[in-house]
């Protein structure tokens, strides 16, 4: 079912669903099964799987989408790139997802493959994310559910010699969003961001240039200093000066670091909810216990058996995950 009739039968109620990436190891595949026939439990409104950079996993990342949906029966939703892919590429895998019985596509440009600095159209392929909306919409009809991907903060390609991205700029970015939702995408995802505000105005923008698909805002958990600092420097996130700060203090403890961003992400969910947001998109990392914790201090979790292991207090020193 495309994930977008799924959210109307909801009529309202918050959702959430999960991301996951292909691991690298069999042992990580193995591990991965594992952890999301438990998440599965937990009723997300669907499971993402991502496309590695430069279809580096493409195989797996069907592999993975056809069991969770056929196996777990999970709504899952294939994420497809155009980096160093042609157009018999995406037929091909389109054809694999929609025989796996899979009904939703995460329609993305990609970023250019490593140690690439500016991302560049592959020849009989496409030049950016609506090309592929356009191409699935033209090759399948009204078969799938089209997600696209959203940038609050505007997309890093337009400031990434600059802190901050102009207004100009800015508002082109948002256009070429709304050709990616004329084009037939019927969902947003996006990009992680740790300032609220920002994310609120850009949603307000959206809908006054005629953006009416639900947005749903992509959630990073803070699960190690090392790696949040990682993430929003790749992504250039903004984050904000009080969050710097908290983290700083305490990122030789890794329990405490941890419980920080539980408090935090939650808090930050809370206020998006209440705001009317439909839903949280939660970037697991392949992990699950933050992203457990946090949907469960915000009593949205269904599964009772779940709801009684928590909320996880890591003790000091202790091993989490
Ligand atoms: P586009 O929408 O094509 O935009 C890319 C840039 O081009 C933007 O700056 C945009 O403003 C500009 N642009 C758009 N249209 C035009 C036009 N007509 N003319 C000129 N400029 C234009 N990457 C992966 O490799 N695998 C994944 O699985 C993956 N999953 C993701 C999931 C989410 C929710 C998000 C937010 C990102 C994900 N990414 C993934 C990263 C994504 O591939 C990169 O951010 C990439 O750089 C842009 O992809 P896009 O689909 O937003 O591109």
């Amino acid at each position: 079912m495309k994930i977008v009739d799924r959210l109307k039968e909801r009529n309202g109620a918050p959702f959430y669903s999960f991301e996951f990436f292909p691991p690298k190891t069999p042992s990580g595949v193995s591990n991965l099964y594992e952890r999301v026939e438990r998440l599965g439990k937990l009723e997300p409104l669907f499971v993402d799987i991502t496309w590695g950079a430069g279809g580096s996993t493409s195989d797996l990342t069907l592999e993975l989408s056809s069991n969770f949906q056929r196996q777990f029966n999970l709504e899952t939703q294939m994420h497809l790139t155009c980096t160093n892919v042609t157009k018999e590429t995406v037929t091909q895998a389109l054809q694999q997802a929609r025989e796996a019985g899979i009904q939703n596509i995460l329609c993305l440009r990609g970023d250019p493959p490593a140690g690439q600095e500016k991302w560049e159209a592959t020849e009989g392929g496409f030049a950016n994310a609506v090309d592929l909306v356009r191409y699935v919409r033209q090759l399948h009809g009204d078969y799938f559910g089209i997600s696209v991907a959203g940038y609050p903060e505007g997309h890093i390609d337009w400031f990434k010699d600059t802190p901050e991205i102009s207004e100009e700029d800015y508002r082109r970015d948002l256009q070429y969003l709304k050709d990616k939702v004329d084009a037939g995408a019927d969902m947003i995802i996006t990009q992680l961001f740790y300032d609220v505000d920002v994310f609120l105005k850009w949603v307000k923008d959206c809908r006054e240039i005629g953006i009416n698909v639900p947005i749903v805002p992509g959630i990073m958990p803070i699960n190690a200093y090392a790696g949040f600092n990682r993430m929003t420097g790749f992504c250039k996130t903004k984050v904000p000066k009080a969050i710097r700060d908290g983290l700083e203090a305490i990122k030789d403890n890794e329990d405490a670091v941890k419980e920080y961003g539980v408090q935090l992400v939650t808090d930050m969910c809370r206020r998006l909810l209440d705001n009317g947001i439909p839903g949280l998109h939660m970037y697991t990392l392949n992990l699950e216990k933050s992203t457990v914790a946090i949907l469960n201090n915000l009593n949205l979790l269904k599964n009772t058996t779940s709801r009684r292991a928590l909320p996880w207090r890591p003790r000091i020193g202790q091993k989490t995950e």
